[in-house]
């Protein structure tokens, strides 16, 4: 579904990744993690094309990401993400949060598309907070919403970069709640996040990176059983 291989970029000389080779296939769960500062984020941004790369090729379902022919509003379309901070649109109840892009993008009727938005909202627990404007919800349920937001475009994959690192703790697992339900479905996710009970609970394989570089792609169990590089047994006793 997801294949990166051989990605490198640089800023200005800076090479922010090195050489960066894996996969998610269809119904896989990929958990990234790795210092800050390692390229986690703009490795997940390489795939739906928010950033550029300069070396490799990154294709998402067979469509090549880095082809200046691509299509890539389009493709972002099918490519749900999420990240740190909810980004909803403030001006706009959640309802229409959720809306906006079925009506817009996917050209669905108005009244589908609030149905289809009822049914998400419902589905994250949040159907009594369709017609609140965003501010105020609280933080767990802004990235609830952002969730159902992605949802409501029937991705083919979805990206979550740190989705409950600006959370409050009483607040990460009602969200991380919704992240495994949709694991256990069978959606296919690549997730950026130090919750390594997430991993060890829904991760098929764990992605490690320093320094740019993957350093470790291993299976759930080798990764916290054994991981293979000093660099990842060091992070993991931080973490741990
Ligand atoms: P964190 O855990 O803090 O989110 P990360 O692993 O997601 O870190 P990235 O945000 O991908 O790391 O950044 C990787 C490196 O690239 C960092 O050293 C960062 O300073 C650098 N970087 C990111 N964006 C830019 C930019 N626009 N210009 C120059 N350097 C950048
Ligand atoms: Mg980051």
């Amino acid at each position: 579904m997801i294949d990166i291989r051989h990605v490198s970029k640089w800023y200005g000389t800076f090479k922010v990744l090195d050489d960066c080779t894996t996969h998610v296939d269809k119904g896989e769960v990929i958990v990234v993690c790795g210092p800050s500062g390692s390229g986690k984020s703009t490795l997940i941004k390489c795939v739906n094309g928010l950033e550029p790369f300069q070396q490799g090729e990154v294709t998402v379902d067979g469509i090549p990401v880095g082809d200046r022919r691509t299509n890539l509003p389009k493709l972002r379309a099918r490519v749900g993400m999420v990240f740190q901070h909810f980004e909803l649109f403030p001006h706009m109840r959640v309802i229409d949060n959720l809306a906006i892009g079925q009506t817009q993008v996917l050209k669905r009727g108005r009244d589908e598309a609030r149905e289809r938005a009822l049914r998400l909202l419902d589905r994250v627990g949040l159907r009594d907070q369709a017609d609140k404007y965003p501010g105020r919800l609280s933080g767990g349920q802004q990235q609830r919403v952002a969730i159902a937001r992605a949802l409501a475009m029937d991705p083919i994959c979805m990206l979550f970069d740190e989705p409950t690192s600006a959370l409050d703790p009483e607040m990460i697992n009602e969200v991380l709640d919704v992240m495994v339900e949709l694991a256990t479905e069978g959606m296919t996710m690549m997730v950026v996040t130090h919750e390594m009970g997430f991993a060890r609970r829904v991760a098929h394989r764990v992605v490690f990176m320093d320094k740019g570089q993957i350093v470790e792609d291993a299976s759930k169990e080798e990764f916290f059983g054994s991981p293979r590089s000093e660099r990842a047994q060091q992070f993991l006793s931080k973490i741990l």
